[in-house]
């Protein structure tokens, strides 16, 4: 068990203001504690709320009993509830059952999740591919899998949360640097000691750019180092066959290249995928520890990813209609004074607004409009960069864009 200051750190325990709280060296977090940082969050407006769905994922959803016109989910390509998907999934469900009953390595790998492996392989155009229970624990696993304590990971400093716990689980040296910032990654990687890995989102999550991804390869094959690209937001959705950030920039992926995919954004189903060079994937296979010690995903799951990499692979339509609702989007925003979007061409469009305040008091118009749009705060951002973060998928169509465009005009007009 995890106590005093290891449990602080695994949990990021600070109070709300940014004062570190004294506990004392090796205390046990105690009920008071806990009492006081929730009650810090609240009062600083920071306690993060659930909100219950009951109609399937879609444009327009019912959440907590009300209808919205959500602008904030992941499913790009709108094939979360897609009927085939559902279709494979019942048919499934019929031939396999329910659970999958064990880990991939004991009995719990079924055939559903070898043909999803071999399809997504042949995708991508690689040696292989391995399934994963979610993208959390494929970064944990391909991080720890790979790197060591002597061993560095060169990480840009907006990566997901889950490639920084991975860095930090797998006993790795974590060295951030400066976001896109080729100099200070080139910086970094001169000095890095032991084995070196590139790590880096594909399209970073909260801003919707692009890594600059050419002279990460130059860099990564120069220093001999692996480069790993987290493609959660461009499988399915960057390039004209959905295959993301490398075919986008119409880059061929070396031996040392890793791409983490995962199944529950673009795909809309649930699940992800490490995909790359043989070698790599067969020390993944003996050495991940979330994929050696967790049950594999229901092989039904796998059936509909199957049926959604069909989906994603043969209707480009899909694609298109994304790019035109984020072109006409970006039209509609530029003449909306007080918002400024971000330079970012994919779904992920995020319009900053300044205070958290006024960040927080216009999501919560556009709440009772009966718009779903999450207002991004610090620290998840930097301190004045509070921002909306739009979300579009091809579920969306031209009249909920006006709807959404008009009602930002709204809640821009009341000062
Ligand atoms: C969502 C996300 C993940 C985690 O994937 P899950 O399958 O939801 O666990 C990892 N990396 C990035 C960049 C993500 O956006």
């Amino acid at each position: 068990m995890l106590t005093g200051r290891r449990m602080r750190a695994s949990l990021g325990v600070r109070p709300a203001d940014g004062r570190r709280m004294d506990y004392g060296e090796g205390d046990a977090i105690t009920k008071h504690d806990w009492t006081q940082w929730l009650d810090e969050r609240a009062a600083a407006g920071l306690t993060r709320r659930l909100r219950v769905a009951g109609s399937p994922q879609g444009a327009r959803m019912r959440i907590d009993g009300r209808e919205y016109l959500a602008f904030c989910s992941n499913d790009y390509l709108g094939l979360a509830n897609d009927p085939r998907l559902a279709m494979a999934m019942r048919e499934g469900i019929d031939r396999y059952g329910v659970g999958a009953g064990s880990a991939h390595l004991i009995n719990g790998h079924f055939e559903s999740h070898q043909r999803l492996e071999d399809e997504l392989a042949s995708w991508l155009d690689v040696d292989a591919a391995r399934l994963f229970s979610t993208g959390y624990m494929a970064n944990l696993g391909v991080v720890g899998a790979l790197m060591g304590r002597g061993d560095t990971v060169i990480a840009d400093r907006l990566n997901h949360a889950s490639l920084i716990d991975a860095v930090q689980l797998s006993g790795a040296r974590l060295s951030r640097y400066r976001h896109n910032d080729l100099a200070d990654l080139e910086a970094r990687l001169e000095r890095a000691r032991g084995e070196r890995m590139i790590l880096t989102d594909g399209v970073f999550s909260m801003d919707g750019d692009i890594v600059p991804l050419a002279e990460l390869v130059e860099l990564a094959e120069r220093f001999d180092a692996w480069l790993v690209v987290d493609e959660a937001h461009a499988f399915g959705v960057l390039g004209d066959q959905g295959r993301g950030s490398f075919e986008a920039a119409g880059l061929v992926p070396g031996e040392r290249v890793l791409r983490v995919g995962t199944l529950g954004k673009a795909f809309g189903t649930a699940g992800a995928f490490v995909a790359g060079a043989a070698e790599p994937l067969a020390v993944l296979l003996q050495r991940a520890r979330t994929y050696l010690f967790t049950t594999a995903q229901p092989p039904a799951v796998a059936e509909a990813s199957r049926a959604a990499l069909a989906i994603v692979r043969d209707e480009g339509f899909r694609r298109d209609r994304l790019a035109d609702l984020v072109s006409a989007f970006r039209a509609g925003v530029a003449g909306i004074e007080g918002l400024e979007p971000m330079p970012s061409s994919t779904p992920i469009q995020p319009l900053t607004v300044g205070e958290a305040d006024r960040a927080l008091v216009m999501a919560e118009r556009l709440d009772a409009a009966g718009l779903l749009v999450p207002a991004i705060r610090p620290p998840t951002v930097p301190v004045g960069g509070s921002r909306l973060r739009v979300t579009l998928s091809a579920a969306h169509d031209r009249d909920d864009l006006e709807e959404l465009l008009s009602a930002l005009r709204e809640c821009t007009s009341i000062p």
